[in-house]
This record gives structure tokens, sequence and C-alpha cells, in this order.
């Protein structure tokens, strides 16, 4: 059986390309019987980002709240806070201790954000090696991710590969497992969906303002009797990944027939969201009512991740000199 981690970033409240981009396709891995997985909010990565408290708190609910709103299985799954273990910063420590300095200027990750945000400071630049931490603290077999995290995952093997060659073997080194590239979702302008773009649908907000973000949809200014490209137009392709085939077609007829306005189109989509998710939506207006509930299960995967992390440190610990 193999271990599989995965850490979600929380930087606030998962949106509709979010969703069916990455939580979806993740719960369906963990439901798999063959893995046990690991999946953990990197409250801690955050940290190189919002330095006000309430922010990180409630990105860090609304985060877990949007995972167990869409079925995370909590007996399944192992999931917790990184900050619930803080023992994972110490093994960070012992990690930066044995890789060099110049590997880690060569991360495209820091480059890449150092270019882009205005707090540059020195855990952006060590990240990798608290990444690292996250993964060899679990004895974690494999980690899904992107392309773009490649590289820290190659970094991962290296340090424990150079721990190894110092005092013994004490990890397991694990694995990348590219995902294939995820369903792309676009906003209302037709781009990626992106919270840095301003461009989200986020489902968990009241019907009246998400009607109003989906009445927002950039369209093109074809008079409603006219028909309409429903191939080129971003209202269809968000409705497109979620409707069913026989919807798809009549969304299809109805553009070309004109006599059908992109309002009308609008509107089909807000129906189809509300009706689609109308019960994560009440599940996650539940949980972030009920902020204890949310402690309470993230705190039941710390209990057994801080086992399985104060294991490997004991390893360690001894083999360095403690
Ligand atoms: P981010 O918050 O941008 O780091 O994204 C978290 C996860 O959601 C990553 O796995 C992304 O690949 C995925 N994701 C974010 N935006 C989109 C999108 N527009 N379409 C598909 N997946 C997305």
């Amino acid at each position: 059986m193999a271990r599989i981690l995965t850490g979600v970033q929380s930087t606030g409240t998962p949106h509709l390309g979010n969703i069916l981009g990455a939580i979806i396709p993740a719960i369906e891995m963990s439901n798999d019987p063959e893995n046990e997985s690991y999946l953990f909010i990197a409250d801690m990565h955050s940290l190189t980002q919002i330095k006000d408290a309430n922010t990180l708190r409630q990105n860090t609910y609304a985060t877990a709240a949007t995972w167990l709103a869409f079925g995370l299985n909590i007996e399944k799954t192992l999931f917790y806070k990184q900050s619930s273990v803080p023992q994972v910063t110490e093994l960070s420590w012992y990690l930066s201790c044995f890789f060099p300095f110049s590997r880690l200027e060569l991360a495209h990750s820091f480059k890449d954000k150092s270019d882009r945000l205005e707090d540059i400071n020195g855990g952006l630049f060590t990240y990798p090696m608290l990444m690292a931490a996250d993964i060899l603290l679990y004895d974690a077999d494999i980690i899904p991710v992107g392309k773009d995290q490649l590289q820290h995952i190659e970094m991962t093997r290296d340090v424990a590969s150079r721990v190894h060659a110092k005092v013994g073997d004490v990890f397991v080194i694990p694995e990348a497992k590219i995902q294939k590239d995820n369903m792309l979702i676009p906003g209302i302008d037709g781009q990626k969906m992106s919270k840095s773009k301003g461009n989200v649908i986020d489902i968990f907000q009241t019907d009246k303002a998400l009607r109003k973000q989906i009445m927002s949809i950039q369209t093109d200014s074809t008079s409603l009797e006219a028909p309409k490209e429903w191939s080129s137009c971003n209202s269809f392709a968000i409705y497109k990944l979620l409707a069913s085939d026989y919807q798809i077609a009549e969304m299809k007829r109805n553009y070309e027939a004109g006599g059908y306005g992109y309002g009308h189109a609008k509107q089909a989509l807000f129906e189809l969201i509300c009706e689609q998710f109308s019960e994560q939506r009440k599940l996650y207006a539940y949980y972030m009512d009920n902020l204890e509930e949310i402690d309470q299960a993230l705190e039941i995967g710390a209990k057994k991740a801080a086992k399985v992390a104060n294991g490997v440190l004991d390893r360690i610990r001894g083999k360095i000199g403690y």
C-alpha cells in the first residue's frame, strides 16, 4: 500500500477552478482503497505571505470546510493542519543543515516569487526545506504534483540522499507523481480562473452574490435576437464543464437559434451551479458556522500524524547526535 501525501495551500475560499481542477479529483484518488492518503493544509507556508492572524485562521477554516463539504473521508485520509504538528520545523532545520545554500539558490519557485511578491522573506527562500520536511516526516511514498512543483520533489530526494550519505538510511525516498494536466477551468473573463486575476466564481457566496458574479461573465455584444457562437462564449465554456450531454446539446441549440440572450445562458449556469452544489454549499455554511467541528476533524488527523512524525524524528535525532 502506497502512502500518498498532498499539501494544499490555504490562500482563501477555494474557487470553482480549485474545486473542479484539484479538490474533486484528489478526493476521488483518496478514496482508492489501494492507497493510504495524507492531506494537510499548508498553513505554515502561508505565513510567508499572510501576516494577519485572523486572515490566516479564516483561510484555513475556509479551506478545511471546502474539503469536508466535498466529502473528504477523515477515517480514510489523515487530514490535518501543518501547524498542528510543529515537529515539521525541527526536521526542516535538520534538513537545511544538510543542504547546500547554492542548491537552494537554484529553486525556480523562489526566483519566480521574488520577481512577483513584495514581501521576499527568508521563509520564502527556505520553503523547499519545509516542503521536504512535510514529506519526509511522514514516510510518504508518492507525492502528486503539478510540473511546477517537480523541482521541489527533486530537492526532497536530494536532501534525503545527502542525509543518508552522512548518517545512514533514515528516510523513505519519495517519488513525484506528475498530475496529468489539470482540467483548466476558465474564469469570468475566459482566462484561467485564479484568485490573483480577480476572475473567480465563488460558489459559497449567497445566491444573490453568486448570481451577480455569474452575470458579470464577459460576453460580446451580439443582440438578443441574433444567433450566437457558443464555442467562443465564456459562459458556455463554464457551463459545459458542469452540464450533462443533453443540457449541453440544448444550450448549443439555443445559441444557434437566436432569440436567446447571454442573460438567459448565465441564468441557466447560475441555476446549474446552485443545483449541482446545493449539498456542498449547505455543508460548507454549516461548517463555517460550527468551526469547532472543523477543529475536531483536523485534530483527529493531527494526533495520528504526530505519532508518525515522532517516530521519524526519533530515527533521525539519534543519528545526528541528539
Ligand atoms: P492555487 O491556489 O492556484 O495554488 O491552486 C490550488 C490547486 O487548484 C492546484 O492544484 C491548481 O492546479 C488548481 N487550480 C487552480 N486554479 C485552477 C483552474 N482555473 N483550473 C483548474 N485547476 C485550478
